[in-house]
């Protein structure tokens, strides 16, 4: 048995599983507890967050008028920290070639029938250009972890490529990175290369679990993966990104871990995660979802977006197109920040002559074009942003944080959002796209409550009319 410290190095101290079990009993004889439960949520009102045990509570919370106030101060503080807004990215999917074992994905080594790819220098001029010219601006890298065919050089080279590409008006201001567990040499050399965000899913907290549904390679090691956020910080890379994949293990369980991975984040090296995911199983090659059997109800999982964004206030949160319209649609303004659009999960998937065999790594719900996704979010009351702003004015980490906690940064979010969106207007959009967007432009100016940032603003998105880009807060 481990003791549970927040500020412990060590996997299983910070994930304490006896923590773990014992907040999934007091969850559940207080699920009733009216009393306990405005308590929680008067704290949490204060939009500073509440402990993983507060956080599973409101999680298992069974009163419905209750739920109803989750949910309404979800949608507050979602409002609060990142208005109307939602950034749009796209997953680029590098290599496939993968040495672990992992049971739910069709990349794990034993899967003999789904071709092997890696993309060369030249096929991801293609894919960029290819992601480019529908309007990203912000792509996350995804590479199995193999050292011959994906070793650090490899992503590190990709990624030089991926920022060098200039196409028309098209650039890639922010390169996120999903790559394997790794050393904190190698998170330096990341962190020279120039990357956003490094991403890692710690798929389940349950080491139990984690350790059957990764019987062989490297990522078989719970503590290594559990402690790789810690050796990327080390590493100085200040912006990292968590994840489980709801479906694999118990959702209270792991919605507990992520939390506490959170606050021993914010804890041990002052800075929490930049973002959560929360990625359900999907359908792919060689793995059936039915053989995982806890997966989650489209009602649980919008309630786990509202719970995370009570517990960590100031997170960037994401939905991947893994979920359908009507489920991204539902969990926006319960949290959502990030939301990715057009994705091909597939090695080449964006390029037709890189694309003769099938790799996809998961079934895509929502398969609209960029395009579609932009106009939809317009309709909804969205403004789409494809701002990258902070990561290039050096505000990240700490910087970042502080900003985002005394809401600050809206003040830069807004006008960005506004200026890029127009970017994407100008250059990419359909006509319908574009006259949507072109008179929510004008109305959302509008709200930017600071005189000369609005008259700047105004200003830009003129200039941007007439030819020039990369404008910023
Ligand atoms: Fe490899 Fe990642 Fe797939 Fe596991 S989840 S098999 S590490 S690509
Ligand atoms: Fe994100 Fe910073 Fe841009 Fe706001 S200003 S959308 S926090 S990059």
């Amino acid at each position: 048995m481990t003791m549970y410290n927040m500020m412990s190095p060590k996997a299983e101290e910070f994930i304490s599983d006896e923590e773990i079990r014992d907040c999934l009993d007091y969850a559940e004889k207080n699920k009733h507890n009216r009393e306990l439960i405005d308590q929680i949520l008067e704290k949490a009102r204060k939009m500073k967050g509440v402990s993983h045990r507060e956080a599973l509570v409101l999680l298992d919370c069974d009163l419905e008028d209750k739920n109803q106030e989750i949910y309404a101060l979800a949608r507050k503080i979602k409002e609060e920290f990142y208005g109307n807004r939602i950034v749009m990215f796209a997953p680029l999917y590098l290599s496939n070639y993968c040495i672990n074992g992992c049971e739910y994905c069709p990349y794990h080594l034993k899967n003999k029938h789904i071709p092997r790819k890696k993309l060369t220098q030249e096929e991801i001029v293609a894919e960029v250009t290819a992601l480019q010219d529908m309007g990203h601006k912000r792509l996350a890298i995804e590479s199995g972890e193999d050292p011959v065919n994906n070793p650090i050089e490899y992503i590190l080279e990709s990624i030089q490529t991926i920022y060098s590409i200039k196409h028309k008006n098209g650039a890639i201001r922010r390169v996120n990175v999903n790559i394997a567990a790794t050393t904190v040499e190698n998170y330096r050399k990341l962190k020279e290369a120039g990357i956003g965000t490094y991403i890692l899913f710690q798929e389940t907290y349950n080491k139990e679990s984690y350790e059957k549904l990764h019987p062989t390679g490297p990522k078989h090691d719970y503590a290594y993966h559990t402690e790789a956020m810690d050796r990327a910080m080390d590493g100085g890379i200040d912006d990292v990104g968590l994840g489980v994949l709801f479906g694999l293990n118990n959702y209270r369980y792991d919605f507990t871990g992520i939390i506490m991975h959170a606050e021993h984040l914010e804890a041990y090296k002052g800075v929490g995660p930049h973002t959560i995911s929360v990625p359900r199983v999907r359908r792919a090659d060689d793995i059936d979802p039915d053989v995982f059997d806890n997966g989650i109800s489209d009602d649980m999982f919008a309630k786990i977006v509202a719970c995370i964004r009570i517990a960590v206030p100031y997170t960037g949160m994401i939905v991947s197109t893994r979920e359908s319209q009507k489920s991204r649609e539902r969990v926006l303004d319960l949290g959502i920040s990030q939301i990715s659009g057009g994705s091909r999960t597939s090695v080449g998937g964006y390029t037709e002559a890189i694309r003769p065999e099938d790799t996809t790594q998961f079934d895509v719900d929502d398969r609209r074009t960029l395009d579609e996704v932009v106009h939809w979010l317009m309709d909804l009351g969205y403004v789409p942003s494809f701002c990258t702003a902070c990561y290039r004015e050096g505000r990240t980490g700490d910087r970042f944080m502080s900003l985002l906690k005394s809401k600050q940064i809206v003040n830069c979010c807004h006008p960005n959002a506004l200026m890029t969106l127009k970017e994407y207007l100008e250059d990419y959009a359909s006509p319908e796209t574009k006259a949507v967007g072109e008179a929510l432009i004008a109305k959302e100016l509008k709200t930017i409550p600071n005189e000369i940032v609005r008259r700047k603003a105004t200003e830009y998105i003129e200039n941007i009319h007439e030819g020039q880009r990369d404008f910023r807060f």
